[in-house]
């Protein structure tokens, strides 16, 4: 499903470019949290697409096997032993088993809160940083979110973790590799061109994006 990752990633920061700017007002308290695509540069916007690109690949990084596991296999290899250990312990002493749970797959790596807490405590580390940084961190987190709505939509997630492990789903989903994700697919590709129609509209007439 990486693919349809990356095109609905790249779906949602172009209709962000393309939106945002659009707005009245965003409540200050926003644009203090996170880097959004409102006067951006043109490097500036393809940082934010390229970043969400790659964060809508992180929240599988807890699958070695995966696009974004096998690049991260050296960073996280200690955390995939740390779990077989928790899952092995977990016959004897049961609450490591719920640990070793978490860590799986669609565990803690697909809480939305999760992700949230992390990306907060790293955007207030960022602040008075470079943009750049600023945009590369708010891409990658608007990339995690499309993930999770994603997957939420195809087999569900933890969506209250980790104060609840239960996968919550909506009562519409698709099955990974049916016809239903190709059509997504196709969606997200025409949606992500029609946002580059609209933002070029739109730097042809004002010469900003
Ligand atoms: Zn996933």
């Amino acid at each position: 499903m990486a693919l349809t990752h990356r095109t609905g990633s790249i779906a949602l920061a172009a209709s962000m470019i393309a939106f945002i700017p659009e707005l009245k007002r965003i409540p200050q308290p926003i644009i203090d949290l996170m880097w959004l695509p409102q006067d951006a540069s043109v490097p500036m916007a393809v940082c934010f697409t390229v970043s969400s690109c790659y964060g809508s690949l992180l929240p599988d990084a807890d699958i070695p096997h995966s696009t974004a596991g096998k690049k991260l296999r050296i960073l996280l290899w200690p955390l995939y032993l740390f779990k077989k250990l928790l899952l092995f312990l977990g016959h004897f002493i049961r609450p490591l088993k719920r640990i070793g749970v978490a860590l799986g797959h669609r565990g803690l790596f697909h809480s939305p809160l999760f992700h949230t807490l992390i990306f907060i405590i790293l955007s207030a580390m960022s602040r008075g940083h470079s943009e750049c940084l600023r945009c590369i961190l708010s891409g990658m987190y608007f990339g995690v979110l499309s993930h999770l709505l994603l997957d939420l939509f195809s087999g569900g997630i933890p969506l209250f973790a980790p104060f609840s492990m239960k996968r919550q789903r909506p009562a519409i989903t698709f099955k990974t590799g049916s016809l239903l994700e190709v059509l997504f697919n196709l969606a997200f590709i025409l949606i992500a061109l029609y946002m580059l129609y609209l933002i070029a509209l739109r730097w042809f007439r004002t010469g900003r994006i």
